[in-house]
């Protein structure tokens, strides 16, 4: 069972490293919305060329028909869509049950900027370009061209969205990240910070957020005075895991006892709120808004120019890729007060508090 996990593993790293080499050669046509990316060794954002700007139509209610998008030359009304499919995904996309991240979820509509991004098109989800374009991407994942979107299809989707964040792979392996000195991390200006917290990062995160955040301004996404603030940079270790200890809340979907955040690299930015909620509520609704703002699904195909990936579950958390992992330590050697798996059932998200689930380390 070692020997044939090992081999998978290594399996999964050589399609990474091919799939990489196809991104390298293909770059700049293809957009940063996930799949089985490559980190750069370099950032991306010194690269001149014209950007992915689109940002994919998927509001309610153009749930079908014709994208309205300007300069959009996709033929969202394809007749090669297999059967229903649009139909299928019309419908699905509210009411789906089923739990993509350990807890239940009722519809998928939360993900569909970034399944529109990992399948390359900018039509809405019931449309049948949107069924079109992912039978391809199931033909091109070994999987059948139903042009539904059902969890075995987001499933391999979200291997290769966490297999793209470095932070990820080296929880794989059961290490967890080192911390920078702090000597060295940059302080985010007041304006950049959200509600005036101190903010501080690596330079080349910062560097990289404030490339970006000048582009998503031209682009016209920044909707709100607050909008690409940073909520949360880096996070010293010995203060989140007395925090865990404190509020009891680090099972792993929201918080966890190997927060990405001690690596300096990951930082959590304002991309909108519902109302009534904070920009770091993962209650479904919030995600939801979020999910819907220019501002996300410009993110969704345009952050990994600039070296970001982002946790599928939290629309505000982005990792810079630019640099890597620094040396780490056994996350079973880690304290793990607050971290004790919850045995209740998930319960459904009370004002703006998750619920809690068991599931792998992979979150913030
Ligand atoms: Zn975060």
């Amino acid at each position: 069972m070692r020997v044939l996990r090992r081999l998978l593993w290594g399996l999964g790293l050589l399609a990474l490293a091919v799939g990489g080499f196809w991104l390298w050669v293909m770059w700049p046509p293809i957009g940063g919305g996930g799949g089985a990316s490559p980190v750069p060794s370099q950032p991306r954002d010194d690269v001149a060329y014209a950007a992915p700007q689109h940002v994919a139509s998927i509001d309610p209610p153009a749930l079908s028909g014709a994208t309205p998008l300007a300069g959009a030359s996709e033929a969202c009304d394809a007749t090669d869509a297999p059967g229903s499919a649009a139909a299928v995904n019309a419908a699905s996309l509210s009411t789906l049950v089923w739990t993509p991240f350990g807890k239940p979820e009722t519809g998928w509509e939360t993900y569909a900027p970034r399944i529109a991004a990992e399948i390359g098109t900018t039509c809405a989800p019931g449309s049948n370009g949107f069924a079109s374009a992912l039978a391809r991407w199931q033909g091109a994942h070994g999987q059948a061209r139903t042009g539904v979107l059902d969890p075995a299809a987001f499933g391999v989707m979200l291997t290769g969205w966490h297999l793209a964040r470095p932070f990820v792979r080296v929880n794989r392996e059961g290490m967890c990240p080192g911390a920078p000195l702090e000597a060295n991390l940059a302080q985010a200006a007041p304006k950049e910070s959200y509600g005036g917290k101190a903010i501080r990062l690596r330079p080349g995160a910062l560097d990289a957020y404030r490339r970006m955040t000048a582009e998503a301004k031209a682009a016209g996404v920044l909707r709100r005075p607050e909008a690409l603030t940073i909520f949360s940079g880096f996070r010293a270790p010995d203060a989140d895991a007395q925090r865990c200890a404190r509020d009891n809340n680090c099972q792993g979907l929201s918080r966890t006892i190997c927060s990405a955040h001690r690596t300096g690299l990951a930082m959590d930015v304002f991309i909108d709120a519902a109302p009534g909620f904070g920009p770091d509520s993962s209650a479904d609704a919030n995600r939801l808004a979020m999910s819907r703002s220019p501002l996300y699904r410009w993110m969704v195909v345009n952050a990994g120019r600039f070296g970001f990936v982002n946790y599928a579950y939290e629309p505000w958390h982005w990792e810079w890729t630019g640099e890597g992992m620094l040396p780490g330590v056994p996350i079973s050697s880690l304290p793990t007060a607050g971290s004790e798996p919850v045995t209740e059932p998930p319960v459904a998200p009370i004002s703006g508090k998750p619920a809690v689930a068991t599931v792998a380390r992979n979150s913030r």
